[in-house]
């Protein structure tokens, strides 16, 4: 990992693309919806599935690959991207992928203070409150405030850092392994790694293990 915070704002103007798609999409799922060929709640569905399910697996089967592969974690440490594409995830929002590891002294979240750029390969759509103003702001000037809101709560002495992400560069947070996860498959590990715990804001949850 390359240890430097981004400091970016002139990049934000590359995701106006992204923004233009979005409204195409509105538009689209308006008109579909009042013609009446689609169920809105089906669509929310749909996106629910992509938020919550396919997106963030492909970044969980990265997570339990760095807890199980100590060769694959230093390569991820050193050029996410690369990494990630021996998983087979590129392209889109994934052109510059930082990994950023917790550790008992540094818990990494993530935002995008100035618009909504996210990991996609690896984590898929963003959720709602990721692109919401209040998060954007608070994440930077009170990260354990947002991560009490979250119900999250850190031992006093492991600081947050906090990385900003752009168009050019997106973060994935590799939370620590759990304790009681001893011997569990590849596959077990990455059932408990959730989407928040790669954006900074949830832990994985043993409870989870499928
Ligand atoms: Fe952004």
């Amino acid at each position: 990992m390359s240890g430097h915070h981004h400091d970016h704002d002139h990049d934000h103007h590359h995701d106006n693309h992204y923004t233009a798609i979005e409204a195409r999409v509105k538009a689209l799922e308006t008109l579909m919806v009042e013609k009446g060929y689609v169920e809105p709640a089906a669509l929310d569905a749909i996106v629910e599935t992509y938020e919550t399910r396919v997106g963030p697996r492909n970044g969980a089967r990265v997570v339990a690959k760095a807890w199980t592969d100590p060769a694959f974690a230093e390569r991820l440490k050193a050029d996410g991207t690369a990494a990630v594409a021996e998983l087979g995830y590129g392209g889109r929002g994934g052109e510059h992928i930082v990994a950023c590891f917790n550790t008992p002294e540094q818990h990494n979240l993530i935002v995008c203070t100035l618009c909504s750029c996210y990991p996609w390969p690896v984590l898929g759509l963003p959720p709602v409150w990721y692109k919401s103003p209040p998060y954007r702001a608070k994440a930077v000037i009170d990260p354990r405030g947002t991560l009490a809101d979250f119900g999250v709560t850190l031992p006093e002495g492991q600081r947050i850092r906090v990385w900003d992400s752009t168009a050019e560069t997106r973060f994935i947070v590799i939370p620590m392994r759990p304790a009681g996860t001893e011997g569990w498959s590849e596959e077990k590990l990455a059932s408990i790694v959730n989407r928040d715990s790669m954006i900074g804001t949830g832990l994985p949850r043993v409870e989870d293990a499928r």
